[in-house]
This record gives structure tokens, C-alpha cells and sequence, in this order.
């Protein structure tokens, strides 16, 4: 948590006749729109404007959520987004440790930005931001926002708009309350929300239970070519653009599906590989069980980063290359 001393002054400058921006990072998932969007309305509640803005589109499971359709969307409207972020006396930085995050448009922003910057975030690594509440233990960035509203002692400022955003975060980066970091002080704030008006049957429902065919028939695909390697393992799952295409992809349709990977009895590592819809590279997940640091080994093979055992990376060859790298990567390692 932030110190007393940066709480206070925090404090001061969340102020009426202060501009307050939050911006999140490259394709949102539920927790960046979660915590985002919980703390634009507990500002509300503190009687402060604050805007949302998001490098690109999120999944259509989001756009349930209170004022999620007020968002900015930096891809669509550019010049807004950036005289929003130019503006701002204060800069939130959620759910991302570093401005590149936040891609190649948004990123520069934010460095360029001469507000102060605020950082919550539980990725590894942060970078140094004016003020920073960084935790790796914590499992998701909408939780750490709860503990910010205590530190700042605005619980009873906690209604329904608020609690349904960070529910929903919570539960998305746990995955329904089930992966590692998930702990007694994460349920604890589970029941405080579902008190102050989250709804857990409708959330789930609104974000979960919203397949479309298509998503099926994608997820019946890379099911049936399921590879399980390194002695039963590692789990390979991967998609080609042609056949993203073929089902009609929109964005959002594959979230989740590098977990199917690590529901095989004995696997401890999956790994999802997909062609990007418009550009030369192959968007890579990761997740892991355990001990098996994925941050790691994609830090170190795959460009890219994340949590222990959920990361993401990139690579710039053909998605066959990329996964026969990959299976003499993982004979390297260790578990
Ligand atoms: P996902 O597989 O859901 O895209 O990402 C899993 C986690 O890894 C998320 O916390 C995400 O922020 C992080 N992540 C995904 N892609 C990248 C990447 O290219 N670089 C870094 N540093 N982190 C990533
Ligand atoms: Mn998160």
C-alpha cells in the first residue's frame, strides 16, 4: 500500500479543480475494465469527475458493467483520448507496470503526460511512477483498489456501481475465485461487495454465459488438435488467422482458452498461440500451475512478461516456427 504520508498526499489532490484520468492497459480484460471503471465510481462518490480512457477495444462481456460504454477508446477517437490524457492533473495507471503496456499509441502518451502519475498495478516490475502500490501477491488490480478505498477510509463510500466493477475484476483475474493468489483477504472483499450490491449470479452470467456459436466452434477446433508434450506436461493449443476469419472472430472469442490447456490431468504448463488478425506475429498465453514461472520464460524466450503463472508474449515467426521454438525452449527448462 501506499505510505500514510503518499495517502495524504493523494489525498490532496483529489480534488474538484483537479483533472483525473485512468487508463489501463492493450487489450483490456475484465480486471483492467474492473478496476478502472471501480474507481472511476468511487471517485464519484468522493463528488470526482474521472475519466476512463483504454488504448483499444474490449470484449463485448465488459460492456455490461455501469458506464462502460462512456470508455474512450484510444484506437477510435484519438485526438479526445489524447486531449483527455494532455490534460490531466492526476494519471491512474491500472492493471499495467510499464507505459509500453499500454501500446503504441497510448504509451508514448503517458510518458509524454505531464500529470502525476499513480500506479496500482500487480504485474512484476513496475516501473517508476510518482507514486506506486505495486504487489505481485495480490490476484488481481481490482482487489488492490478495494484495499485503496480502505486506506483512504472511504468504505461506507462503497455502493452498488462500485462493487459490481470490482467484483467483476476480481473474479475474472482469479478465474471465479480459483487460481493461486486467491486468498482469505480476496474473499473477505468478495463478501463486502456482494453486501454493498454485487451480484454474483448476475456478473457471472453477464460475463461468462455469453458464448456465441462461433466462439464454440472456435474452442471445438483447437480442442480437437490439443498437443500434449514434455512427457505429459505442457499442453500446445494454437489458431491460424484463415480460420479466426472462417468463424468470424470478434475480439474477446478465444479469452480463456489457453486454460483448457492446464484442465488436462498432469499438465502444468499450457501455452496458446494465435496469428494476429492483422499483423506478422503470433500472440502467445501462457499459464502455469505451481512453481512454473511463466513470466520468466517469457521474459526470457517470447518478448514478453506477465505473472508468474499467467504471462503473454510475441514472436515474429510463422506460428509452425514459433511452436517447434517453443517445444526446444521448454526441453530446456526445468519442471
Ligand atoms: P493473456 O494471456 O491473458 O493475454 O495475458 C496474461 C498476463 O500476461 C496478463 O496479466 C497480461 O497483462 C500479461 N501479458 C500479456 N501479454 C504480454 C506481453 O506481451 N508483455 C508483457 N510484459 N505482459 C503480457
Ligand atoms: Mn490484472
Amino acid at each position: 500500500m501506499f505510505t500514510a504520508s503518499e495517502l495524504l498526499d493523494i489525498n490532496q489532490l483529489l480534488i474538484p479543480e483537479n483533472k483525473i484520468v485512468i487508463i489501463t492497459h492493450y487489450n483490456p480484460d475484465g480486471d483492467a475494465i474492473g478496476s478502472s471503471l471501480g474507481l472511476k465510481h468511487y471517485l464519484k462518490a468522493k463528488g470526482l469527475d474521472a475519466e476512463v480512457v483504454v488504448p483499444n477495444d474490449f470484449p463485448k462481456f465488459l460492456k455490461w458493467m455501469p458506464e462502460a460504454k462512456k470508455i474512450t477508446i484510444a484506437d477510435y477517437k484519438r485526438k479526445k483520448a489524447w486531449e483527455i490524457i494532455d490534460a490531466a492533473d492526476v494519471i491512474f495507471i491500472l492493471d499495467f507496470n510499464a507505459s509500453h503496456r499500454a501500446g503504441n499509441l497510448v504509451g508514448p502518451w503517458i510518458e509524454r503526460a505531464e500529470g502525476v502519475k499513480i500506479l496500482i498495478d500487480h504485474h512484476q516490475q513496475p516501473e517508476n511512477f510518482d507514486f506506486v502500490y505495486s504487489d505481485t501477491t495480490i490476484p488481481a488490480t481490482s482487489q488492490m483498489v478495494c484495499h485503496f478505498i480502505d486506506a483512504m477510509d472511504d468504505r461506507e463510500l462503497v455502493n452498488k456501481d462500485i462493487s459490481e466493477c470490482l467484483y467483476t475484476g476480481i473474479m475474472t483475474d482469479t478465474g471465479g475465485f480459483r487460481f493461486r493468489s486467491t486468498s482469505a483477504a480476496t474473499h473477505h472483499i468478495i463478501a463486502d461487495l456482494i453486501e454493498k450490491g454485487a451480484d454474483p449470479a448476475m456478473i457471472s452470467a453477464s460475463t461468462w454465459d455469453t458464448n456465441t456459436v462461433s466462439r464454440l466452434h472456435l474452442l471445438s477446433l483447437i480442442l480437437s488438435r490439443i498437443e500434449i508434450v514434455k512427457d505429459g506436461k505442457v499442453a500446445i493449443l494454437y489458431l491460424k488467422r484463415d480460420e479466426l476469419k472462417e468463424f468470424g472472430f470478434e475480439k474477446g472469442d478465444t479469452e480463456g482458452f489457453v486454460n483448457y490447456g492446464l484442465s488436462v490431468l498432469g499438465t502444468r504448463m499450457s501455452a496458446f498461440f494465435m496469428e494476429d488478425l492483422y499483423e506478422d506475429f503470433i500472440k502467445i498465453s501462457f499459464r502455469s500451475k505451481d512453481d512454473v514461472d511463466v513470466n520468466q520464460f517469457s521474459r526470457k524466450y517470447f518478448n514478453g512478461g506477465g505473472h508468474i503463472n499467467a504471462a503473454g508474449g510475441k514472436y515474429f515467426k510463422n506460428i509452425y516456427e514459433t511452436i517447434e521454438d517453443f517445444k526446444e525452449k521448454i526441453k530446456e527448462e526445468n519442471f
